[in-house]
């Protein structure tokens, strides 16, 4: 006899990245029973900072305004996820999910309908429509170049202050670096953020962080770190600090795997406890059918393989992302998706997955491939009809866009997801009147 976990829920969301977390919070919010499966892993891959829209036109500078590049999606992205919502929809996806994170303890900032601009460990310029608060300061810090000390830390390799020093020498010349030990792991020939974040939740290392630092000042604005002002409560931490040591410090994000990431994941994992919504964390869904009238089951379990929980569900929504996570997989043939084996579209034939040239300003016709879907984001079957009428899908696979290229990656998951929920959540209402 089978000895498994048999859960009933309203919404299955099968993937727990930035799509399927903040379905899940948009979810929890509107009062859906709803349970997320899956990994979590796409969050140590991010900078923490929410993009909407950042593409650059070349020899026309930065992107200031988002939402003019959201306006103009149709004219070069056809198909694009975001022309099947609306600005104001997209505005409030965002919104509710920053109060969320806020509610939470991570705070996010950004101006009204602008971009901001602020440094990363390459040095160069990264725009981005919401940033973690503890990055505020890199923002004005950049425009403003003002004195700004860069701190290093010995045995540290995700991050060099010499580097990014050199990096904007001709642009920013008023930086000075410098280099300490990370207190109480002296002794370490290498050091990784995300212990750093750790340690720095205690006061005690906190003041020593200070007692390391304060001589090293020489009057600059600003103190630039990289990111590793704790994990859970960042804001606080950094506001501790700048007390103690009488300066503005920001942080810059480091790549993976990433402290903010981290903060994300930790924070929407608080957002969601005590609500309407479990979590099956670090499961994956196996097997996956549907019958009319019954619904989704999905069959979760470990990596090796074992299933252990089984989940019936009215709805599902599909929010298992791209290739790095294999919520779409390719052989020679071409592209499948991962869980349903559901239509996915894509380029005639391998060959023509890429353009000639690596950087063509077009991107390549592979990064458009993806799930298609109708206006309720729900996945279109070769018939041109949703597969399944309580299927949805949200985020990275869906096709006709590139977020990498388009620099909107949280934005369409957090785009999507919204809509997608609210859906369901109209459809819930309209069966209970
Ligand atoms: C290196 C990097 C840097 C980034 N930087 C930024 C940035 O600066 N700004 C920004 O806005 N965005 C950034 N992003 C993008 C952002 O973090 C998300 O990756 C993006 O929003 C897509 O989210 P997603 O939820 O669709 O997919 P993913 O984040 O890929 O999440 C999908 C999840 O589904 C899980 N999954 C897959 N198959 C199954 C299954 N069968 N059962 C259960 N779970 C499954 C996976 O384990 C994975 O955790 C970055 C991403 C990367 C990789």
């Amino acid at each position: 006899m089978e000895n498994k976990e048999v859960i009933h829920t309203d919404l299955a969301i099968i993937g727990a990245g930035m799509a399927g977390m903040a379905a899940g919070m948009f979810a929890a919010n509107r009062g859906i029973d709803a349970v997320v499966a899956g990994g979590a892993g796409g969050f140590e891959y991010a900078s923490g900072l929410l993009d909407l829209w950042g593409l650059t036109n070349p020899g026309k500078g930065y992107c200031k305004d988002p939402w003019k590049g959201v306006a103009q999606i149709s004219e070069s992205w056809p198909l694009h996820p975001f022309l099947k919502t609306s600005e104001s929809d997209i505005g409030k996806g965002f919104d509710e999910l920053t109060d969320g994170l806020q509610q939470n303890g991570l705070a996010h900032t950004g101006l009204p309908r602008g971009n901001t601009r602020i440094i990363t460990a390459l040095g160069t310029a990264k725009i981005t429509y919401r940033l973690p608060l503890t990055m505020a300061h890199n923002a004005a810090a950049l425009k403003g170049k003002h004195s700004t000390l860069l701190l290093d830390f010995n045995g540290l390799r995700e991050f060099r202050a010499r580097f990014v020093q050199q990096v904007l020498a001709s642009t920013w010349p008023d930086i000075s670096i410098a280099a300490i030990p990370f207190p109480q792991m002296s002794m370490r020939s290498e050091l990784f953020t995300p212990l750093m974040a750790q340690a720095m939740e205690t006061e005690q290392v906190q003041d020593q962080f200070a007692s390391a630092v304060k001589p090293l000042l020489k009057g600059e604005q600003f103190l630039g770190l990289p990111a590793i002002l704790g994990i859970n409560r960042s804001g606080e931490i950094m506001k501790r600090l700048e007390d103690l040591l009488g300066i503005k410090i920001f942080e810059i994000p480091t790549s993976p795997v990433s402290v903010p990431g981290i903060r994300l994941k930790e924070t929407f994992k608080k957002a969601l406890e005590g609500t309407c919504v479990t979590r099956l964390p670090d499961q994956r869904v196996l097997l996956a059918s549907h019958e009319p009238g019954k619904g989704f089951t999905l069959e979760t379990g470990t990596k090796s393989g074992t299933a252990t929980t089984r989940i019936q569900a009215k709805n599902c929504l599909l929010a298992t992302g791209r290739f790095l996570s294999k919520g779409l997989v390719s052989d020679r043939k071409g592209v499948q998706e991962s869980v349903f084996n559901l239509p996915v579209a894509q380029p005639k034939d391998r060959q023509q997955w890429h353009t000639p040239g690596y950087f063509d300003p077009r991107g390549h016709p592979i990064n458009l491939a993806g799930l298609t879907t109708d206006e309720k984001f729900r996945p279109l079957g070769k018939d041109n009809s949703p597969v399944h009428e309580n299927l949805y899908a949200a985020g990275s696979i869906l096709a006709g866009q590139d977020w990498m290229r388009t620099r909107s990656g949280a934005g369409l998951s957090i785009a999507t997801a919204f809509h997608a929920v609210g859906q369901i959540a109209l459809n819930r209402a309209k069966a209970s009147n």
